[in-house]
């Protein structure tokens, strides 16, 4: 069950929801269970993200990812598109981008160096000039 931390702005505390779905997620009522505050606001977690991740790959199939390394790049693309809409969580820009270039057939190898190298070269060359 999905479950997310939020700070009520009426009673000023940190309150747990816990949804039976996703879906229930999107539409239920947010509602302080201290003050029947309605003015709560999502406090974001990356551990628990991380955790819900974790806890969905630990469930799926282990052949369905050994499948993956073998797929080609628009297959995978399209898994991590519904994994990411499984999930319910905005993935971030990269995760989009990483995504609609597989879809395009981008080899995940050029994608994931054409991502990384930027950040490299301006820990390690801060200007941008050649010695
Ligand atoms: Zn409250």
């Amino acid at each position: 069950m999905p479950s997310y931390d939020y700070r009520c702005e009426d009673c000023q505390r940190k309150v747990v929801l816990t949804f039976r779905t996703y879906a229930e997620y999107d539409t239920a009522p947010k509602v302080c269970p201290r003050c029947n505050g309605a003015r709560l606001t999502r406090l974001i977690s990356r551990v628990a993200i991380a955790k819900s991740e974790a806890s969905r790959f630990s469930s799926e199939d282990d052949s369905v990812l050994d499948d993956l390394a073998d797929a080609d790049p628009a297959t995978l693309g399209r898994y991590m598109r519904r994994m990411g809409q499984e999930m319910g969580e905005d993935m971030g820009q990269e995760f989009n981008e990483v995504v609609e270039r597989l879809e395009h057939g981008e080899d995940p190898e050029s994608i994931e160096a054409s991502l990384e190298i930027p950040e490299e070269s301006v820990a390690s060359n801060p200007l941008g000039l050649d010695d």
